[in-house]
């Protein structure tokens, strides 16, 4: 036997009893038991990091954090769970990591700082009330379900202590050895999303929104053909929702559309989630809790085609260009590999790369960019004369495969921004051949998106008037 199945829960599904309730309801629909994978339940990441943050002040503010944490899970665990044994171990557990929470605040407090390890082990607690829950409330329902956290399955992860990657061979040998592989298929393991073990005992994260990865890695350990990420949308959409109301359900993308999609800005989907995936040969498909008979968004190495090219529109507004100039820059050899180079030794993520003869365009991510600026300043005098930072631009991604090859398509997209009086800063086209993504000015991104939206994705009768007809 082994698991056909991982189900990932994000914290938008889980914010209330509700929502377990309702996450509770797919499992046991499935007829083999699949395994789980969660986030914590809505805002309680958050609630963690502000209660860090206060402890670190002083130790006055850590009852109040323990206070509301604890109110928040007791009240769930009163909403979900009416059988008395169940009820019991539950409390009891969420007690017995508050207990654990709490020292470690009174570490923090007593030390007046807070190391990244000691700050990733504080974060991870969410995961591990949201797994005890949900593993209650099947529990009750008649499932033999199982809280099992990174710890007690052997999730093994480099010592990057807020971006770890997973340490997919150590963790497969975990496994053998552990109820994932002994008793695969016969129980449902509802399992802690965010994070691993370094060398078996530092907790490191996966970073903000890793339950996504946390779960393609698991899905990859246990050779699942299928991973299933729940959320509150109906899966990738042809914009985020919040910003464009006619946006619209994808059904069908290809791994690397999603990859677009994910790295330049569409929240719905870690970008590392992915690869685990794909490599396994795999599918992710994304559904809505709420809509659980709706099919939600495929995503398998064929995307299949829509009748437009484009499949969706995203942006970033989080990053910041360094401008690397020269007379040298754009022909002598090795100029973008000590960029590269330096940058990646010290730990800093280069998400595009724009050239021109004397000028190499570094896009990173803003809270990057200032020390990006340091480092790139000490490579190479004579050839680099100038390192400039700019904030002010942000970036607009179209993404559909076949886009760079289509004829005409990329002229449609920039005619479309540029009618709509917004002004193209930089463009990338051709470097994939599922995107082309441009800078726009900070205040031009919803504009942009908007426009590109309404010429691809809207009836023509709603387009902005100027391109009508
Ligand atoms: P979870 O807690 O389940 O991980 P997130 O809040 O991290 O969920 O991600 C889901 C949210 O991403 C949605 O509520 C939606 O508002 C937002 N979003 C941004 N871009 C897109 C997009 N292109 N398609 C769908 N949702 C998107
Ligand atoms: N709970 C974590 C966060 O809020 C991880 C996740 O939700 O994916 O970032
Ligand atoms: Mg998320």
């Amino acid at each position: 036997m082994k698991f056909q199945k991982v189900m990932k829960f994000g914290g938008g599904c889980l914010r209330d009893a509700d929502g377990l309730r309702r996450a509770a309801a797919v499992i046991r629909r499935e007829p083999v038991p699949p395994a789980v994978v969660v986030s914590a339940v809505a805002g309680v990441t958050d609630e963690l990091e502000r209660g860090l943050a206060r402890a670190v002040r002083n130790e006055a503010g850590i009852a109040r954090t323990i206070g509301a944490l604890r109110l928040r899970h007791d009240r769930l665990v009163s909403g979900l769970l009416a059988a008395p044994e169940v009820r019991a171990e539950v409390a009891a557990q969420i007690e017995r990591r508050l207990a654990r929470l709490e020292r470690l605040l009174l570490g923090a407090a007593l030390i007046g700082e807070v190391s990244p390890h000691a700050r990733a082990h504080v974060l991870s607690f969410g995961e591990r009330w949201a797994a005890l829950l949900l593993a209650g409330v099947l529990r009750e329902a008649g499932a033999d379900a199982r809280a099992l956290e990174s710890e007690q399955i052997g999730l093994a992860a480099d010592d990057v202590a807020e971006g770890a990657t997973a340490d997919l061979a150590a963790f497969r040998r975990a496994v053998r050895k552990n109820a994932l592989g002994t008793e695969a298929g016969r129980f449902v393991p509802v399992i802690t999303g965010f994070y691993g073990l370094a060398s078996g005992r530092r907790v490191v994260s996966f970073g903000r929104n890793g339950s996504d990865y946390s779960a393609a890695v698991v899905a990859a350990a246990l050779r699942a053909p299928l991973l299933e990420i729940w959320k509150d949308v109906d899966g990738f959409m042809t914009a985020d929702p919040r910003r464009v109301p006619g946006a619209r359900p994808v059904a069908r993308l290809s791994f690397a559309e999603a990859a677009e999609l994910a790295y330049f800005g569409a929240k719905v989907l870690h970008p590392r989630a992915l690869e685990p995936v794909a490599r396994e040969k795999g599918t992710i498909r994304i559904r809505h809790l709420f809509q659980p008979d709706r099919p939600g968004t495929e995503i398998a190495a064929e995307g299949g085609t829509a009748e437009t090219v484009l499949k969706s529109v995203t942006s970033n507004d989080r990053i910041a260009v360094l401008r690397v100039s020269g007379p040298g820059v754009g022909f002598r050899p090795g100029v973008i590999g000590d960029i590269g180079r330096s940058l990646a030794d010290r730990g800093v993520n280069i998400l595009s790369v724009i050239t021109a003869q004397t000028a190499i365009n570094v896009l990173v991510a803003e809270e990057d960019a200032r020390r990006a600026r340091r480092i790139l300043r000490g490579i190479r005098r004579g050839v680099v004369t100038r390192v400039e930072l700019e904030t002010g631009l942000a970036l607009v991604a179209a993404v559909g495969e076949g886009l760079a090859s289509e004829r005409g398509l990329a002229a449609r997209v920039f005619a479309a921004v540029a009618d709509n009086g917004v002004n193209v800063e930089m463009i990338s086209s051709g470097a994939s051949s599922a995107a082309a993504y441009f800078l726009v000015r900070k205040a031009d991104v919803l504009p942009a998106v908007r426009a590109l939206h309404a010429e691809f994705f809207e009836a023509r009768a709603n387009r902005p008037p100027n391109r009508a007809g």
